[in-house]
Protein backbone atom coordinates (compact mmCIF):
# COMPACT_ATOMS: atom_id res chain seq x y z
CA UNK A 1 0.00 0.00 0.00
CA UNK A 2 1.66 3.55 -0.91
CA UNK A 3 0.95 7.12 0.37
CA UNK A 4 2.24 8.82 -3.22
CA UNK A 5 0.06 11.12 -5.01
CA UNK A 6 0.04 9.88 -9.15
CA UNK A 7 -0.60 12.74 -12.11
CA UNK A 8 -1.31 10.87 -15.33
CA UNK A 9 -1.54 12.61 -18.97
CA UNK A 10 -2.50 10.60 -21.56
CA UNK A 11 -1.84 10.97 -25.33
CA UNK A 12 -2.90 9.84 -28.42
CA UNK A 13 -6.32 7.71 -29.09
CA UNK A 14 -9.41 6.63 -27.30
CA UNK A 15 -7.17 2.85 -26.60
CA UNK A 16 -5.16 5.36 -24.48
CA UNK A 17 -7.70 7.50 -22.48
CA UNK A 18 -9.22 3.96 -21.90
CA UNK A 19 -5.97 2.30 -20.43
CA UNK A 20 -5.73 5.45 -17.99
CA UNK A 21 -8.53 4.63 -16.74
CA UNK A 22 -7.18 1.01 -16.17
CA UNK A 23 -4.21 2.19 -14.64
CA UNK A 24 -5.86 4.77 -12.10
CA UNK A 25 -8.27 1.75 -10.79
CA UNK A 26 -4.98 -0.45 -10.72
CA UNK A 27 -3.24 2.28 -8.07
CA UNK A 28 -6.43 3.26 -6.44
CA UNK A 29 -6.60 -0.40 -5.55
CA UNK A 30 -2.76 -0.07 -3.86
CA UNK A 31 -3.95 3.45 -2.20
CA UNK A 32 -2.17 5.68 -4.57
CA UNK A 33 -4.16 8.92 -4.63
CA UNK A 34 -4.41 10.22 -8.23
CA UNK A 35 -4.05 13.62 -8.49
CA UNK A 36 -5.20 16.37 -11.02
CA UNK A 37 -2.06 17.98 -11.12
CA UNK A 38 1.11 17.92 -11.12
CA UNK A 39 2.80 20.12 -9.51
CA UNK A 40 1.15 18.16 -6.29
CA UNK A 41 2.51 14.73 -7.53
CA UNK A 42 5.11 12.46 -6.43
CA UNK A 43 4.86 10.32 -9.82
CA UNK A 44 4.19 11.43 -13.36
CA UNK A 45 3.24 9.06 -15.52
CA UNK A 46 3.28 9.87 -19.75
CA UNK A 47 0.88 7.21 -21.00
CA UNK A 48 2.17 7.57 -24.54
CA UNK A 49 1.13 7.11 -28.50
CA UNK A 50 3.97 6.24 -30.90
CA UNK A 51 0.94 6.69 -34.08
CA UNK A 52 2.27 9.57 -35.70
CA UNK A 53 5.33 11.24 -35.73
CA UNK A 54 4.68 14.72 -33.60
CA UNK A 55 3.03 12.74 -30.89
CA UNK A 56 6.63 11.45 -29.83
CA UNK A 57 7.97 14.65 -30.40
CA UNK A 58 5.40 16.14 -28.12
CA UNK A 59 6.41 13.63 -25.19
CA UNK A 60 9.89 14.69 -25.27
CA UNK A 61 9.62 17.47 -24.79
CA UNK A 62 7.09 16.97 -22.17
CA UNK A 63 9.36 15.05 -20.05
CA UNK A 64 12.67 18.11 -20.69
CA UNK A 65 9.57 20.53 -19.17
CA UNK A 66 8.83 18.26 -16.36
CA UNK A 67 12.30 17.39 -15.31
CA UNK A 68 13.27 21.27 -15.82
CA UNK A 69 10.09 22.77 -13.51
CA UNK A 70 10.60 19.61 -11.03
CA UNK A 71 14.38 20.82 -10.72
CA UNK A 72 15.70 19.66 -7.44
CA UNK A 73 12.49 18.29 -5.87
CA UNK A 74 12.07 14.24 -6.02
CA UNK A 75 9.79 13.46 -8.50
CA UNK A 76 9.50 9.95 -10.61
CA UNK A 77 8.53 10.21 -13.80
CA UNK A 78 7.48 7.28 -16.20
CA UNK A 79 6.41 6.27 -19.37
CA UNK A 80 3.87 4.09 -20.86
CA UNK A 81 1.68 2.84 -23.29
CA UNK A 82 2.88 2.56 -27.18
CA UNK A 83 6.23 4.27 -27.20
CA UNK A 84 6.91 2.48 -23.94
CA UNK A 85 7.20 -0.44 -25.93
CA UNK A 86 8.93 1.05 -29.04
CA UNK A 87 11.54 2.83 -27.20
CA UNK A 88 12.00 1.33 -24.17
CA UNK A 89 15.86 1.37 -25.13
CA UNK A 90 16.19 5.17 -25.87
CA UNK A 91 13.93 6.58 -22.96
CA UNK A 92 16.17 4.37 -20.34
CA UNK A 93 19.38 5.32 -21.43
CA UNK A 94 19.52 8.75 -22.33
CA UNK A 95 20.68 10.73 -19.20
CA UNK A 96 18.65 13.81 -20.65
CA UNK A 97 15.23 12.00 -20.02
CA UNK A 98 16.33 10.71 -16.76
CA UNK A 99 12.87 8.61 -16.78
CA UNK A 100 12.49 6.24 -14.00
CA UNK A 101 10.07 3.64 -15.14
CA UNK A 102 9.07 2.51 -18.65
CA UNK A 103 5.65 0.21 -19.20
CA UNK A 104 4.05 -1.08 -21.76
CA UNK A 105 0.51 -1.31 -22.58
CA UNK A 106 0.06 -5.37 -21.26
CA UNK A 107 2.28 -5.18 -17.92
CA UNK A 108 -0.01 -2.48 -16.00
CA UNK A 109 -0.97 -4.56 -13.31
CA UNK A 110 2.32 -5.09 -12.32
CA UNK A 111 2.50 -1.32 -12.24
CA UNK A 112 2.55 -0.94 -7.92
CA UNK A 113 5.24 -3.75 -8.04
CA UNK A 114 7.62 -2.40 -10.49
CA UNK A 115 6.77 1.20 -8.89
CA UNK A 116 8.01 0.06 -6.00
CA UNK A 117 11.36 -1.28 -7.23
CA UNK A 118 11.99 1.89 -8.43
CA UNK A 119 10.83 3.47 -5.45
CA UNK A 120 12.73 1.46 -2.81
CA UNK A 121 16.10 0.46 -4.47
CA UNK A 122 16.64 3.29 -7.03
CA UNK A 123 16.55 1.11 -9.84
CA UNK A 124 15.39 1.82 -13.29
CA UNK A 125 11.91 -0.12 -13.87
CA UNK A 126 11.04 -1.62 -16.95
CA UNK A 127 8.33 -4.02 -18.13
CA UNK A 128 7.26 -4.06 -22.02
CA UNK A 129 6.67 -7.56 -22.70
CA UNK A 130 3.61 -7.98 -24.80
CA UNK A 131 0.90 -11.08 -23.90
CA UNK A 132 -0.99 -12.56 -26.19
CA UNK A 133 -3.41 -13.18 -23.16
CA UNK A 134 -3.80 -9.74 -20.83
CA UNK A 135 -7.37 -8.54 -22.16
CA UNK A 136 -7.66 -7.04 -18.35
CA UNK A 137 -10.85 -8.51 -17.88
CA UNK A 138 -10.40 -8.15 -14.13
CA UNK A 139 -9.77 -4.53 -13.68
CA UNK A 140 -12.69 -2.35 -13.96
CA UNK A 141 -11.76 1.00 -15.07
CA UNK A 142 -11.51 4.06 -12.95
CA UNK A 143 -13.82 6.70 -15.14
CA UNK A 144 -13.60 10.29 -14.24
CA UNK A 145 -17.60 11.01 -15.51
CA UNK A 146 -19.02 12.19 -18.76
CA UNK A 147 -21.58 10.80 -20.04
CA UNK A 148 -20.17 7.73 -22.59
CA UNK A 149 -18.26 5.23 -21.05
CA UNK A 150 -15.56 3.26 -23.39
CA UNK A 151 -15.03 -0.04 -23.40
CA UNK A 152 -11.98 -2.36 -24.81
CA UNK A 153 -13.57 -5.75 -26.16
CA UNK A 154 -10.95 -6.67 -27.63
CA UNK A 155 -6.38 -5.44 -28.06
CA UNK A 156 -4.14 -5.66 -29.67
CA UNK A 157 -3.90 -6.61 -33.98
CA UNK A 158 -2.92 -8.96 -36.18
CA UNK A 159 -3.23 -6.80 -39.12
CA UNK A 160 -0.32 -5.74 -40.03
CA UNK A 161 -0.82 -2.58 -41.91
CA UNK A 162 2.86 -1.35 -43.10
CA UNK A 163 2.29 2.09 -42.40
CA UNK A 164 1.23 0.85 -38.24
CA UNK A 165 2.86 0.05 -35.35
CA UNK A 166 0.05 -1.19 -33.22
CA UNK A 167 0.91 -4.69 -34.12
CA UNK A 168 4.43 -4.31 -32.67
CA UNK A 169 3.46 -1.77 -29.45
CA UNK A 170 0.06 -3.53 -28.65
CA UNK A 171 0.83 -7.18 -29.85
CA UNK A 172 -1.47 -9.94 -30.77
CA UNK A 173 -5.43 -9.56 -30.81
CA UNK A 174 -7.38 -11.00 -28.05
CA UNK A 175 -10.91 -10.60 -27.18
CA UNK A 176 -12.37 -10.22 -24.05
CA UNK A 177 -15.65 -12.76 -23.23
CA UNK A 178 -19.39 -11.54 -23.90
CA UNK A 179 -20.42 -12.14 -20.37
CA UNK A 180 -17.42 -9.83 -19.19
CA UNK A 181 -18.34 -7.03 -21.40
CA UNK A 182 -21.90 -7.22 -20.60
CA UNK A 183 -21.60 -7.91 -16.95
CA UNK A 184 -19.34 -4.02 -17.43
CA UNK A 185 -22.07 -2.56 -19.33
CA UNK A 186 -24.86 -3.64 -16.39
CA UNK A 187 -22.45 -1.98 -13.57
CA UNK A 188 -21.90 1.07 -16.01
CA UNK A 189 -25.77 1.49 -16.57
CA UNK A 190 -26.24 0.91 -12.04
CA UNK A 191 -23.83 3.74 -12.00
CA UNK A 192 -25.88 6.40 -14.74
CA UNK A 193 -24.58 5.51 -18.14
CA UNK A 194 -26.81 5.67 -21.12
CA UNK A 195 -24.20 4.89 -23.41
CA UNK A 196 -21.34 2.86 -24.09
CA UNK A 197 -19.02 2.70 -26.87
CA UNK A 198 -17.12 -0.43 -27.44
CA UNK A 199 -13.19 -0.09 -28.36
CA UNK A 200 -11.25 -2.23 -29.93
CA UNK A 201 -7.87 -1.83 -32.55
CA UNK A 202 -10.03 -3.55 -34.76
CA UNK A 203 -13.47 -3.76 -33.27
CA UNK A 204 -15.13 -5.53 -35.36
CA UNK A 205 -12.89 -8.72 -35.75
CA UNK A 206 -13.59 -9.20 -32.22
CA UNK A 207 -14.07 -12.75 -31.89
CA UNK A 208 -14.69 -15.00 -28.67
CA UNK A 209 -15.11 -18.60 -29.02
CA UNK A 210 -17.38 -18.46 -31.54
CA UNK A 211 -18.93 -15.31 -30.67
CA UNK A 212 -18.58 -12.59 -33.76
CA UNK A 213 -19.02 -8.27 -33.44
CA UNK A 214 -22.66 -8.55 -34.45
CA UNK A 215 -23.63 -10.77 -31.76
CA UNK A 216 -21.49 -8.63 -28.95
CA UNK A 217 -23.47 -5.66 -30.45
CA UNK A 218 -26.55 -7.32 -30.25
CA UNK A 219 -26.43 -8.63 -26.60
CA UNK A 220 -25.09 -5.23 -25.17
CA UNK A 221 -27.97 -3.10 -26.90
CA UNK A 222 -30.30 -5.72 -24.76
CA UNK A 223 -29.22 -4.43 -21.27
CA UNK A 224 -31.96 -2.69 -19.48
CA UNK A 225 -31.28 0.88 -19.29
CA UNK A 226 -28.42 1.16 -22.49
CA UNK A 227 -29.62 3.38 -24.66
CA UNK A 228 -27.18 3.89 -27.52
CA UNK A 229 -24.24 2.05 -28.49
CA UNK A 230 -21.51 2.52 -30.61
CA UNK A 231 -18.77 0.91 -31.36
CA UNK A 232 -14.79 2.18 -33.18
CA UNK A 233 -12.62 1.69 -35.00
CA UNK A 234 -13.37 -1.24 -37.47
CA UNK A 235 -11.71 -2.54 -40.31
CA UNK A 236 -13.51 -2.53 -43.95
CA UNK A 237 -12.32 -6.38 -43.64
CA UNK A 238 -14.73 -7.37 -41.50
CA UNK A 239 -18.39 -6.55 -42.47
CA UNK A 240 -20.32 -9.23 -42.83
CA UNK A 241 -24.29 -9.15 -43.69
CA UNK A 242 -25.07 -9.84 -39.94
CA UNK A 243 -23.06 -7.12 -38.58
CA UNK A 244 -24.51 -4.76 -41.06
CA UNK A 245 -27.82 -6.19 -40.62
CA UNK A 246 -27.01 -5.50 -36.82
CA UNK A 247 -26.42 -1.44 -37.07
CA UNK A 248 -29.12 -0.92 -39.38
CA UNK A 249 -32.32 -2.78 -37.47
CA UNK A 250 -31.73 -2.41 -33.90
CA UNK A 251 -32.72 0.91 -32.79
CA UNK A 252 -30.08 1.32 -30.57
CA UNK A 253 -27.14 0.92 -32.39
CA UNK A 254 -25.74 4.15 -33.97
CA UNK A 255 -26.35 5.24 -37.59
CA UNK A 256 -22.41 5.97 -37.96
CA UNK A 257 -20.16 4.01 -38.99
CA UNK A 258 -16.11 5.14 -39.01
CA UNK A 259 -14.75 2.89 -42.05
CA UNK A 260 -11.12 4.04 -42.71
CA UNK A 261 -10.64 3.76 -46.80
CA UNK A 262 -6.73 4.88 -45.60
CA UNK A 263 -5.79 5.17 -49.84
CA UNK A 264 -7.98 5.22 -53.06
CA UNK A 265 -5.45 3.51 -55.63
CA UNK A 266 -5.57 -0.71 -55.35
CA UNK A 267 -1.69 -0.90 -55.78
CA UNK A 268 -1.10 2.16 -52.69
CA UNK A 269 -3.56 -0.40 -50.52
CA UNK A 270 -2.11 -3.39 -51.36
CA UNK A 271 1.19 -1.62 -50.66
CA UNK A 272 -0.09 -0.72 -47.01
CA UNK A 273 -1.59 -4.15 -46.89
CA UNK A 274 -4.62 -3.08 -46.21
CA UNK A 275 -6.13 -6.30 -47.82
CA UNK A 276 -9.38 -5.04 -49.72
CA UNK A 277 -8.89 -3.24 -53.21
CA UNK A 278 -10.35 0.59 -54.35
CA UNK A 279 -13.61 -1.86 -55.51
CA UNK A 280 -14.17 -4.06 -52.94
CA UNK A 281 -14.34 -0.73 -50.52
CA UNK A 282 -16.74 1.00 -52.75
CA UNK A 283 -18.66 -2.34 -52.68
CA UNK A 284 -18.75 -1.99 -48.79
CA UNK A 285 -20.20 1.46 -48.98
CA UNK A 286 -22.72 0.69 -51.61
CA UNK A 287 -23.76 -2.25 -49.26
CA UNK A 288 -24.56 -0.06 -46.15
CA UNK A 289 -25.81 2.34 -48.22
CA UNK A 290 -28.38 -0.43 -48.91
CA UNK A 291 -28.83 -1.55 -45.39
CA UNK A 292 -29.36 2.01 -44.20
CA UNK A 293 -29.27 4.89 -47.09
CA UNK A 294 -29.36 7.91 -44.27
CA UNK A 295 -26.38 6.17 -42.53
CA UNK A 296 -23.58 8.63 -41.63
CA UNK A 297 -20.06 7.09 -42.95
CA UNK A 298 -16.65 8.78 -41.84
CA UNK A 299 -13.22 7.76 -42.77
CA UNK A 300 -9.40 8.19 -42.22
CA UNK A 301 -6.58 9.11 -45.10
CA UNK A 302 -2.87 8.79 -45.57
CA UNK A 303 -1.59 11.01 -48.57
CA UNK A 304 2.01 10.72 -49.71
CA UNK A 305 2.78 7.00 -48.70
CA UNK A 306 5.76 6.23 -50.62
CA UNK A 307 5.90 5.50 -54.26
CA UNK A 308 1.96 7.44 -54.74
CA UNK A 309 2.07 9.51 -57.68
CA UNK A 310 -0.29 12.02 -59.21
CA UNK A 311 -2.19 9.74 -60.99
CA UNK A 312 -3.04 7.30 -57.50
CA UNK A 313 -3.78 10.68 -55.39
CA UNK A 314 -6.49 11.07 -58.02
CA UNK A 315 -8.10 8.20 -57.27
CA UNK A 316 -8.09 8.99 -53.66
CA UNK A 317 -9.86 12.19 -54.42
CA UNK A 318 -12.19 10.69 -56.89
CA UNK A 319 -13.11 7.97 -54.78
CA UNK A 320 -13.52 10.53 -51.95
CA UNK A 321 -15.95 12.60 -54.07
CA UNK A 322 -17.86 9.14 -55.21
CA UNK A 323 -18.51 7.74 -51.30
CA UNK A 324 -19.24 11.38 -50.15
CA UNK A 325 -18.24 10.76 -46.42
CA UNK A 326 -19.86 12.82 -43.69
CA UNK A 327 -16.17 13.59 -42.46
CA UNK A 328 -12.77 12.72 -42.70
CA UNK A 329 -9.57 12.52 -40.87
CA UNK A 330 -6.94 13.31 -43.45
CA UNK A 331 -3.20 12.86 -42.55
CA UNK A 332 0.07 12.73 -43.80
CA UNK A 333 2.18 9.59 -44.13
CA UNK A 334 5.32 9.95 -41.98
CA UNK A 335 7.23 7.22 -41.06
CA UNK A 336 7.17 5.21 -38.65
CA UNK A 337 10.53 3.44 -36.49
CA UNK A 338 10.05 -0.51 -36.99
CA UNK A 339 7.07 -0.85 -39.22
CA UNK A 340 6.91 -3.09 -42.69
CA UNK A 341 7.07 0.59 -44.64
CA UNK A 342 10.10 2.05 -42.75
CA UNK A 343 11.66 -0.88 -43.50
CA UNK A 344 10.94 -1.69 -47.38
CA UNK A 345 9.79 1.69 -48.80
CA UNK A 346 11.24 4.88 -48.67
CA UNK A 347 9.43 8.15 -47.64
CA UNK A 348 9.92 9.23 -51.09
CA UNK A 349 6.54 11.61 -51.74
CA UNK A 350 7.55 14.96 -51.14
CA UNK A 351 7.06 17.25 -47.65
CA UNK A 352 5.46 19.80 -50.52
CA UNK A 353 3.48 17.21 -52.34
CA UNK A 354 2.24 15.77 -49.25
CA UNK A 355 1.33 19.53 -48.14
CA UNK A 356 -0.95 19.91 -51.72
CA UNK A 357 -2.44 16.79 -51.29
CA UNK A 358 -3.67 17.03 -47.96
CA UNK A 359 -5.14 20.88 -48.72
CA UNK A 360 -6.89 19.79 -51.56
CA UNK A 361 -8.35 16.89 -49.50
CA UNK A 362 -9.57 19.19 -46.98
CA UNK A 363 -10.65 21.74 -49.24
CA UNK A 364 -12.99 18.74 -51.19
CA UNK A 365 -14.46 16.85 -47.85
CA UNK A 366 -15.02 20.27 -46.13
CA UNK A 367 -17.44 21.21 -48.92
CA UNK A 368 -18.67 17.69 -48.65
CA UNK A 369 -19.46 18.10 -44.60
CA UNK A 370 -20.84 20.96 -45.19
CA UNK A 371 -23.48 20.11 -48.11
CA UNK A 372 -23.95 16.93 -46.08
CA UNK A 373 -24.66 19.00 -42.85
CA UNK A 374 -27.01 21.30 -44.57
CA UNK A 375 -28.99 18.57 -45.56
CA UNK A 376 -29.96 18.09 -41.61
CA UNK A 377 -31.53 21.44 -41.61
CA UNK A 378 -35.20 21.31 -40.32
CA UNK A 379 -34.67 17.71 -38.98
CA UNK A 380 -35.63 16.68 -35.46
CA UNK A 381 -32.87 15.02 -33.65
CA UNK A 382 -32.54 13.27 -30.80
CA UNK A 383 -29.42 14.26 -28.93
CA UNK A 384 -27.40 13.30 -25.73
CA UNK A 385 -25.85 16.22 -24.10
CA UNK A 386 -21.87 15.66 -23.28
CA UNK A 387 -20.97 19.43 -22.42
CA UNK A 388 -22.96 22.45 -20.38
CA UNK A 389 -20.64 24.69 -22.20
CA UNK A 390 -18.93 25.22 -25.46
CA UNK A 391 -15.62 26.45 -26.39
CA UNK A 392 -17.36 29.65 -27.96
CA UNK A 393 -20.60 30.08 -25.47
CA UNK A 394 -21.15 29.45 -21.75
CA UNK A 395 -24.98 29.41 -22.81
CA UNK A 396 -25.23 26.73 -25.23
CA UNK A 397 -24.62 22.91 -24.65
CA UNK A 398 -23.31 20.80 -26.69
CA UNK A 399 -24.16 16.81 -27.56
CA UNK A 400 -24.28 14.54 -30.57
CA UNK A 401 -26.65 12.99 -32.68
CA UNK A 402 -27.28 9.42 -33.83
CA UNK A 403 -24.70 9.72 -36.53
CA UNK A 404 -22.15 10.95 -33.77
CA UNK A 405 -22.42 14.51 -34.73
CA UNK A 406 -21.43 17.52 -33.04
CA UNK A 407 -24.93 19.39 -31.84
CA UNK A 408 -25.00 23.06 -30.60
CA UNK A 409 -28.25 24.43 -28.93
CA UNK A 410 -29.25 26.67 -25.94
CA UNK A 411 -29.01 25.16 -22.80
CA UNK A 412 -32.00 26.87 -20.92
CA UNK A 413 -32.52 23.92 -18.32
CA UNK A 414 -30.71 21.04 -19.93
CA UNK A 415 -28.16 19.00 -18.06
CA UNK A 416 -25.34 16.58 -19.18
CA UNK A 417 -26.55 13.05 -20.06
CA UNK A 418 -30.25 14.17 -20.80
CA UNK A 419 -31.24 12.91 -24.27
CA UNK A 420 -33.55 15.62 -25.76
CA UNK A 421 -35.05 16.54 -29.48
CA UNK A 422 -33.25 18.83 -31.24
CA UNK A 423 -34.70 21.09 -34.19
CA UNK A 424 -31.56 21.44 -36.72
CA UNK A 425 -31.57 25.28 -37.98
CA UNK A 426 -27.99 25.81 -39.14
CA UNK A 427 -24.78 23.78 -39.87
CA UNK A 428 -20.86 24.36 -40.42
CA UNK A 429 -18.78 22.04 -42.11
CA UNK A 430 -18.07 20.55 -38.65
CA UNK A 431 -21.35 21.17 -36.36
CA UNK A 432 -24.95 21.51 -36.32
CA UNK A 433 -27.17 24.07 -34.48
CA UNK A 434 -30.16 24.39 -33.52
CA UNK A 435 -32.85 24.08 -30.66
CA UNK A 436 -34.97 22.33 -28.36
CA UNK A 437 -38.15 20.94 -29.10
CA UNK A 438 -41.06 19.03 -27.48
CA UNK A 439 -40.90 15.33 -27.84
CA UNK A 440 -42.97 14.32 -30.62
S1 LIG B 1 -5.91 -2.44 -38.62
FE1 LIG B 1 -3.97 -1.67 -39.47
S2 LIG B 1 -4.02 0.51 -38.93
FE2 LIG B 1 -5.53 -0.47 -37.59
S3 LIG B 1 -4.40 -0.99 -35.73
FE3 LIG B 1 -4.30 -2.81 -37.04
S4 LIG B 1 -2.36 -2.59 -38.18
FE4 LIG B 1 -2.85 -0.56 -37.30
Amino acid sequence: MSTKKVYIETYGCQMNEYDTELVRAVLQKENYTLVENESEADIVMLNTCSVRENANRKVYNRIHTLRRERNGQPVMIGVLGCMASNFRQKLLENRNFNIDFVIGPDSYKRLPQLLKAAETRGEKAYDVTLSEFEDYADVYPSRQGGVNAWIAVMRGCNNFCTFCVVPYTRGRERSRSPLNIIEEVRRLVDEGYQQVTLLGQNVNSYHHQGKDFAYLLERVSRVKGIERVRFTSPHPKDFPHELLHVVAENPKVCKHIHLPLQAGSSRILNSMNRTYTKEEYLKLVDDIRQHYPRIVITTDVIVGFPTETDEEFAETHEVMEKVQFDAAFIFKYSERKGTIAARKYPDDVSAEKKKERIVRLNELQNSISLRKNQAHIGEVQWVLIEEESTRKSLLDVQGRNDGNKIVIFPRDSHRKGDFVDVLIQGATPHVLRGKVVEHS
